[in-house]
């Protein structure tokens, strides 16, 4: 079914500003019943929130399936034992939660999965020949922020993308490396994102293989320095090179050196960034500690080659509210719109009006076109104003004088253009 009937519907909007949201994306998201707050950085995903989720997800995973990542599923439990052979658990510190089961045994709700996939490695793979390999999913995580704020932006508990690539040498771990760099660019691009790729942090094995891909945002929380240049490249063309990429001065504020930077101060920007996603290299760091070795061509054992691969998908939902508003709510993109077409039904009673809503009802999941349907007898100022707060892309207004003379109102959330249009245009608009 892609018609969902308001009056069945669970969206439990507010009218009033919540206090406690600091931000426009959180505030919105309270308020246009996306989500509700079940503690501290710990949220429930209410009907229309979890299928933006879903959209967000599904665009992340055809992203990865694209660039030869294999798709698994981890659990949110594991033994504390990984940990303490890759010699983090203790480093890990109080973000970590540490649980013990019935038996007493020390179990921990994974903040991150590095430990996990090296485990299923290394049982099952022994040779060069068997890679490169890059195996993803998509879970929950949960990290005990010491300042969980701005709704999901930083939660405690939240929805990752995280891959995990398997080299033999350094040459092929970089392929594997700029292959994902070109899959995220792909990834934000899909979601109306232009997300820049940023020298960021990159531990003690150096190099230039760490990047955070920032959304530009005045309410992030990353400082970015990048070069004016960027605003004039194409991120998301098929053809753009990790080298004339990475050739463009951009990093976050810890990698920034006033002293060392090659961009002239008239053409250096300085701003704020909302950090979607983060790839990084890191070698053998897990794999020697635990074990995870290959034979080479020579026979010769070595520990395997690594990468991780992170996108915040659940972060992403307030980030693409933060580039997509205005002041009477969201304004979806429609790649991840939770429904693409709300029809608007101005008088239920009004016979001829619910007979053409029906009809135009009909058509629309027919063609498979997602929307929500505003059936209720609210007054229509109070229909607008849920339609705008919750943004879907279109809105087909039918009233009483268009009813009598077979036409509808297609309105774009976007432009706010109107154009009154016969059913059959409408359909051709939304489809053609
Ligand atoms: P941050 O610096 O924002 O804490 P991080 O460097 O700890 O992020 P990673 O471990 O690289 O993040 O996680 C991958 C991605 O997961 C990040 O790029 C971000 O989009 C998302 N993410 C990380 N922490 C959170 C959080 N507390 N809430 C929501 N999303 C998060
Ligand atoms: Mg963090």
């Amino acid at each position: 079914m892609s018609v969902v009937r308001l009056s069945r519907y669970f969206l439990p909007v507010l009218r009033e500003d919540p206090a406690e949201a600091e931000i426009v994306s959180h505030r919105l998201m309270l308020r246009a019943g996306l989500i509700q707050q079940a503690a501290a950085g710990i949220y429930n995903w209410l009907p229309l929130g979890f299928r933006v989720l879903k959209k967000i997800e599904q665009i992340v995973r055809e992203e990865m399936d694209r660039a030869g990542a294999i798709e698994i599923l981890m659990p949110t439990i594991q033994p504390a034992q990984w940990w303490k052979e890759s010699g983090r658990y203790d480093d890990y510190g109080k973000e970590m939660l540490r649980i013990r089961d019935r038996h007493d045994r020390e179990m921990l709700y994974g903040p991150t999965n590095e430990e996990n996939v090296v485990d299923i490695f290394r049982r099952h793979v022994k040779s060069y020949r068997q890679l490169p390999l890059n195996l993803y999913h998509i879970q929950w995580k949960f990290r005990d922020e010491i300042r969980p704020r701005f709704g999901v932006m930083r939660g405690r508990e939240f929805l990752m993308k995280d891959a995990y690539s398997f080299d033999y040498d350094f040459a092929g771990a970089k392929r594997s490396y700029e292959n994902m760099f070109l899959a995220y660019l792909r990834t934000f691009r899909r979601m109306g994102l232009t997300a820049i790729p940023m020298v960021a942090e990159s531990g003690p094995i150096g190099g230039n293989m760490s990047h955070e891909f920032q959304i530009l945002a005045s309410t992030g929380e990353s400082v970015v320095y990048y070069d004016a240049a960027f605003e004039e490249l194409d991120l998301a063309a098929e053809d753009v090179e990790v080298e004339a990429l990475t050739r463009l001065y951009a990093a976050v504020e810890e990698k920034h050196d006033p002293e060392r930077c090659p961009v002239p101060a008239e053409r250096l920007r300085k701003a704020r960034g909302i950090e979607v996603g983060h790839i990084f290299y890191f070698g053998t760091k897990y794999s020697a500690p635990m074990g995870a070795t290959v034979t080479g061509p020579d026979g010769r054992e070595v520990a395997v080659e690594m990468g991780s691969y992170g996108i915040g998908v659940s972060r992403l939902v307030g980030a693409i509210i933060e580039a997509y508003h205005d002041e009477r709510g969201i304004v979806w993109p429609e790649p991840v719109a939770p429904f693409r077409v709300g029809l608007v039904n101005l008088r239920p009673d009004d016979a001829d009006c619910t007979a053409m809503a029906e009809a135009m009802c009909t058509r629309l999941d027919r063609a498979g076109v997602e929307t929500l349907y505003d059936d209720t007898q609210e007054r229509a100022g109070a229909k607008f104003a849920t339609m705008e707060l919750i943004g879907l892309p279109w809105l087909v207004v039918i009233g009483p004088r268009g009813a009598r003379s077979g036409l509808v109102e297609l309105r774009s959330r976007r432009d706010g253009t109107a154009t009154e249009l016969g059913p059959d245009a409408v359909l051709q608009r939304l489809c053609g």
